[in-house]
């Protein structure tokens, strides 16, 4: 990762994972194939699921973002109907148009295999891309992904090379104690920082103008989700509830008060998760099952201060990005690898400390907020119903909304460092997510997955 804004990719739900980052891969092994002047000679594919993908690539729209990407669609620009189009039109007709240049016969129950008890060795999730011209293979690659979005290929996985500190940045860091060390020695707020650093790959327009997307993406999602009462796609056929919530806080005596506020922003989160399920466009912050929490965190701000101005929106997201990079560096942000204490976990420790940033906290409260949203996520399990990135999801993104702003709120009462640090909190999460069984960690064959009866 270099560019700390990555954290937070514009996409389509449900699952960055699951979704966003094997429409990436599909692409990618398309790119090549055309790159390389194969792609005309291809008359078949296969393409392998592994792990988690196999597991839950079902419910998490896997399938559906593979044939996406085959057909050369990216996950920022998509449109939810033409997402569905697309994938509908290759199961009518047997047929897809591989990045809209060649046309080959596909089935997708026969050219898309489910591996699942198959793992392949370097991550829990992968994927086999092979290209035949006739019988005869002419392409293979291996492609992870490993949360949030980020596909990385199987030599990039090998060397290790998916976690670089860019040397590039005039402040690198690797661990919370060297970005908060650095903030004191340079007399610099994290999100100055950071804004430093990002400096290094793009210029203030560019950077600002990143960040005023993202947020637009954010509200956007929001606006939607409060706008739906339709029915979530898939088995489950859960009727949205962020509307009825919204209308139903409308009409409460009680507005204009933290706990209104704080109400608001719950069902916000939920909003946000609502559009993620159904295929709409959200921010993945730092994941998609986990898109609500920094939005709805966000709009409780604004809430609080009647509105926010850009500084305070700049400070808000960089500060967030900063948080989230220090997971991505030190442990996992794959439910598939720490379970959801590394998705939701993650995204409310990042909004924690963001809030805590933006109410003026210092650097020990920041770290303070986000540590405590994290101590008290720890072992959190990834446990789909349904394979659907629904329940416990959801809701979940809520609560964790809850759990942000409380954790702001008990590091803005004390000035002093706590016993436990950030760093200490994200190498818990790491070694709790590597202990937590299998069955926990987005594969729906344990806890809520196998006791709720899907009828
Ligand atoms: S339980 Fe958490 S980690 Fe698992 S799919 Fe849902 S949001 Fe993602």
């Amino acid at each position: 990762m270099n560019s700390a804004l990555e954290i937070f990719s514009i996409g389509i739900g449900p699952s960055s994972s699951h979704t966003i980052g094997p429409m990436k891969a599909a692409n990618n092994f398309i790119n090549s194939l055309y790159t390389t002047n194969q792609l005309n000679l291809v008359s078949s594919l296969k393409i392998s699921l592994y792990g988690s993908l196999a597991l839950t690539g079902d419910g998490h729209g896997t399938i559906m973002a593979i044939i996406n990407g085959l057909c050369g669609n990216i996950p920022k620009t998509i449109t939810k109907n033409d997402f569905l189009k697309c994938y509908f039109s290759v199961v009518a007709n047997k047929k897809i148009n591989l990045q809209n240049t060649k046309e080959i016969n596909f089935d997708l129950n026969k050219d898309i295999l489910l591996l699942k008890p198959k793992c392949l060795p370097q991550h829990p999730n992968g994927m086999r891309f092979e290209a035949f011209t006739n019988d005869t293979l002419i392409s293979t690659a291996d492609f992870f992904s490993i949360g949030g979005g980020f596909v990385v290929s199987a030599t990039e996985i090998n060397n290790a090379v998916v976690l670089p500190t860019s040397a590039k940045v005039p402040f690198p860091f690797n661990s919370g104690k060297q970005l908060f060390n650095l903030c004191a020695q340079n007399n610099l707020t994290i999100a100055e920082l950071i804004f430093k650093n990002e400096l290094s790959y793009k210029n203030k327009n560019q950077i600002h103008s990143e960040i005023f997307d993202i947020a637009n993406v954010m509200y956007n999602s929001i606006q939607a989700g409060i706008a739906a009462n339709d029915i979530l796609p898939g088995s489950l056929k859960i009727r949205k509830r962020a509307k009825a919530l919204y209308d139903k806080l409308q009409q409460t005596a009680a507005a204009n008060s933290s706990e209104h506020y704080r109400s608001l922003a719950m069902t916000y989160a939920i909003a946000v998760n609502e559009e993620n399920a159904s295929f709409g466009k959200v921010v993945t912050a730092p994941t998609n099952g986990a898109a609500g929490t920094i939005p709805a965190v966000l709009e409780y701000y604004k809430l609080l201060n009647h509105g926010i101005s850009d500084d305070k929106l700049i400070e808000f997201i960089l500060t967030a990005a900063a948080i989230g990079m220090l997971y991505k560096l030190g442990a996992s942000i794959s439910a598939a690898e720490v379970g959801c204490q590394g998705e939701i976990g993650v995204a409310s420790s990042m909004a924690a400390g963001a809030l805590a940033a933006v109410l003026g906290g210092d650097l020990i409260q920041i770290e303070k907020a986000a540590e405590i949203a994290m101590e008290h996520s720890l072992g959190m399990t990834c446990d789909p119903v349904a394979g659907l990135v629904q329940i416990p999801c959801i809701e979940r993104n809520a609560l964790a909304v809850g759990r942000a702003i409380d954790a702001c709120n008990l590091a803005l009462l004390e000035h002093k460092p706590g016993i436990v640090s950030l760093d200490d909190i994200i190498k818990t999460m790491l070694q709790t997510g590597r202990d937590m069984a299998i069955h926990y960690k987005e594969t729906s064959l344990g806890g809520l997955a196998v006791n709720i009866i899907n009828c």
